[in-house]
């Protein structure tokens, strides 16, 4: 700046207010290009970050589910083709070369041990993932795309311990159908074996409690029946509790699942010896992936 200013008196002869005038014009042009020079310093500093938000969100689009189509329509059987699922890539195959059918109306026992692939099959079945070997067909129709998207609309769930609102018996029954009408809901737990909701001083106005707690883990997993039930689901996967029931509690639920026999097709993560019994069919899982499918069976 001195030197400018020196430069302005003595080369350019010009006088010391024009000088100073320039100078001052000259620090406000310097101000604004220190601000864009840091506006351009701060893109520089972000443009690595939005490439790598960029290419997550090409990632995301990359696997983002198909559009549902037409659910296949489910009127003979479900058919399992030489079906292998792992979850790596080169992983270890979770399941594999598995053949096996399940009729429409059939009560089937999926057993095996810890670890056999017992929920990687169920999941298959339930449309959650897609097999990578081999086929799932439904009455013909590849559970694949957007049929398989599709597919898991007509498929019930019934987890081991299954989650319930801290709200009315009805609110929780209908989540699965909002405009079910009175009759269907004690349809549905009539079918499910949860009569017991009559006796209640409250009948389906009973509070369950947080996470359904003032309900004992039978009641619970017989409410969640009736819940899956009132969907009229094509598909019902019910994975039996692990944990000891007393026997009480393991009859009505076998009793439950027998009430609902020919009515909906149903699939057992079985646990249990008397609900194998129970069912028609199994299909019995061995590590690392061998399987067997058995026919009918006297039940
Ligand atoms: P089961 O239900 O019979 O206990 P799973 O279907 O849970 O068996 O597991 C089958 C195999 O797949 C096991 O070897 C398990 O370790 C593996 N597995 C299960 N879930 C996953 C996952 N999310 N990621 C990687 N491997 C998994």
């Amino acid at each position: 700046m001195a030197a400018a200013v020196w430069f302005g008196i003595e080369t350019l002869a010009l006088s010391l207010a024009d000088v100073l005038t320039l100078v001052l014009i000259f620090a406000r042009i310097l101000m604004l290009v220190q601000r864009v020079q840091d506006q351009g310093r701060q893109v520089i500093r972000i443009l690595p970050i939005y490439e790598t938000i960029r290419r997550q969100i090409e990632t995301y689009r990359a696997a983002a589910e198909p559009e549902a189509t037409e659910a296949p329509i489910f009127r003979q059987e479900i058919r399992l083709e030489g079906v292998g699922y792992r979850y790596a890539e080169a992983g270890p195959w979770a399941v594999r070369g598995l053949d096996a059918a399940i009729p429409v109306g059939s009560i089937t026992a999926l057993v095996g041990p810890s670890g056999a692939g017992k929920s990687t099959l169920a999941d298959l079945l339930m449309g959650l993932t897609e097999a990578r070997e081999g086929r799932i067909l439904i009455d013909g129709v590849p559970l694949t795309q957007g049929a398989r998207v599709a597919w898991r609309r007509r498929v019930a769930y019934v987890p081991q311990d299954p989650f319930l609102f801290h709200d009315s018996l009805r609110a929780n029954l209908l989540l699965a159908k909002p405009d079910a009408r009175e009759e269907d809901l004690w349809r549905a737990l009539d079918r499910a074996a949860a009569g017991f909701v009559r006796h209640l001083p409250e009948g389906l106005e009973t509070r369950v409690g947080e996470r359904g707690t003032r309900l004992s883990g039978g009641e619970r997993q017989r409410i969640a029946l009736a819940r899956a039930l009132l969907q009229e689901p094509d598909l019902l996967v019910m994975d039996e509790a692990t944990s000891a029931l007393d026997d009480a509690t393991e009859q009505q639920i076998l009793n439950a699942l027998a009430s609902a026999r020919g009515q909906v097709t149903m699939l057992v993560i079985a646990h249990r010896s008397a609900s194998i019994a129970l069912a028609d069919r199994q299909i019995s899982l061995a590590p690392p992936g061998a399987l067997s499918s058995s026919g009918p069976q006297d039940s």
